[in-house]
């Protein structure tokens, strides 16, 4: 029998129908009939926070962000760059594996875009230089290892 899930707030009850009523979405259990909607996840939970990626500035990437990305040093030591632009940040449908997915601004339907896995780290040769809110520059910079 499935037990208890751990994101219900639950008080115990008299009512005559369940013992136990979650205070945050109202789901009970069952009198003498186990856990019932209270086995599956609380529909009024905070939703996790899903672990994210930063750039060499420290700051967190979000879905919107254009980053300039370090390429390669080319001919007289010129560096190249390429832009991308994050258009996805969840997790998987298949497993705990969250990614952020990254289109190359090609406008292509067909367009292949690249996955990153995330993990809070710090992505070297990564800088944000255009974010979605005006403000996205006063974003914190945050202590993250690499
Ligand atoms: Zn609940």
């Amino acid at each position: 029998m499935s037990d208890l899930h751990p994101s219900h707030v639950t008080r115990p009850s008299d009512a005559s129908s369940f013992d136990e009523v979650c205070t945050k979405c109202g789901a009970t259990d069952i009198a003498g009939g186990g856990w019932g909607k209270l086995a599956e996840p609380c529909s009024a939970a905070e939703p996790q926070r899903l672990p994210t990626l930063y750039d060499e500035h420290h700051r967190e990437i979000k879905v919107g962000d254009i980053v300039k990305v370090f390429h390669f040093v080319g001919a007289r030591r010129k560096r190249h760059f390429m832009y991308k632009q994050v258009i996805e940040h969840r997790k998987s449908s298949t497993s705990d594996t969250v990614y952020m997915k990254f289109s190359h601004l090609t406008l292509k339907p067909d367009e292949a875009y690249y996955l990153m896995h995330c993990d809070d780290s710090l992505l070297r040769g990564y800088e944000i230089v255009q974010g979605l809110e005006a403000n996205w520059e006063d974003r914190p910079k945050l202590k993250v290892a690499l």
